[in-house]
């Protein structure tokens, strides 16, 4: 089958060395197939992520030489490709899950989702106990005058198993772990979770390679693809760019964004020593990104997080 990988930055800020390694990985694994890729945009929280920050990350792309065959630009007829412009598809899927009964709204505020009693997950996320998960019509009558709801998807009590091309065999039982998790936000946003898998799917991805931040929502994001009656792509996971004193990057890291890194490198110095931290090319020597493609090797890329050391860029 053809491959067709994809980016799928949030554009927030500038881009930085975490998004460039994960968009180089994507990139470079679907090339090596010969397959396609799209670029889309994530920028359903448009108020973080005005369009010229998205328009500033595309001529970054271009400018590493990590093109892309179909998104902004490039219309392979399945855009547009900002999700902003996307709602009516994201409508369309929560209508399908309502019918089915798996959609209710919830009324509670984040103090109280916080509340102590909450258990945590590892990520700092609050495990939904359900409070709003049984009331009548009369109840939720009475709530939405006050405020809107937003929207929960009910998770079955089922441990969801996927293997990882990079990161192996991962499991979750949704209810216990994740709770049931939300679908669109209070202010009628639609969330990532729900906004991901409508766009892959309807993009033909077939492979997704991302950070290891997301592998736990993988399971979510299998579910919402099983009932939605939608093929799943294969999922890669990476390790996480750390800073030379081990912290992970953000787009507040000025020296790893790449308003800095320009000033001072060439595009092949960026990608070469990329390509030389993620553990298949064997020097940080300048490279393309078109010469990494016969380099490129999977088995080679660690499993855990990859210190930055002081200096390399
Ligand atoms: N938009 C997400 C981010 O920039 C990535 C989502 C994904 O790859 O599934 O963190």
């Amino acid at each position: 089958m053809a491959v067709t990988g994809r980016f799928a930055p949030s554009p927030s800020g500038r881009i930085h060395l975490g998004n460039i390694l994960c968009s180089l990985l994507a990139w470079l694994s679907a090339r090596q197939k010969g397959g396609r890729v799209v670029l889309r945009m994530e920028d359903l929280d448009t108020a973080r992520c005005p369009r010229s920050y998205a328009r500033q990350m595309e001529e970054d792309l271009r400018w590493l030489g990590l093109t892309w065959d179909e998104g902004p630009g490039a219309d392979g007829g399945r855009g547009p490709y900002y999700q902003s412009e996307r709602t009516a598809l994201y409508e369309a899927a929560l209508d399908t899950l309502e019918k089915m009964g798996l959609v209710y709204p919830c009324f509670c505020t984040r103090a109280e989702l916080h509340a102590a009693s909450a258990p945590h997950r590892e990520d700092g996320q609050v495990v939904y106990g359900g409070i709003c998960r049984g009331l009548t019509p009369s109840q939720i009558r009475e709530r939405s005058r006050l405020r809107p709801p937003a929207l929960r998807l009910r998770v079955p009590e089922e441990e969801l198993a996927f293997l990882d091309g990079h990161m192996g065999g991962f499991r979750e039982n949704l209810a216990r772990d994740c709770g049931d998790f939300l679908l669109r936000r209070s202010d009628g946003m639609f969330a990532y979770q729900l906004a991901v898998v409508v766009d892959d799917a309807a993009m033909g991805v077939t492979e997704v390679v991302r950070g290891a931040d997301l592998l736990d929502s993988t399971p979510r994001q299998l579910l919402l693809y099983r009932l939605l009656g939608l093929p799943a792509p294969a999922f890669f996971h990476i390790p996480l760019l750390l800073s030379a004193d081990g912290r992970r990057l953000s787009k507040r890291d000025a020296d790893a964004g790449l308003d800095a890194l320009r000033r001072r490198c060439a595009p092949e110095e960026i990608l070469g020593s990329l390509a030389f931290l993620a553990g298949f090319h064997p020097s940080a020597e300048p490279r393309s990104a078109q010469e990494l493609v016969r380099e490129f090797d999977w088995s080679k890329v660690p499993r855990s997080d990859i210190r930055i050391p002081e200096g390399l860029f």
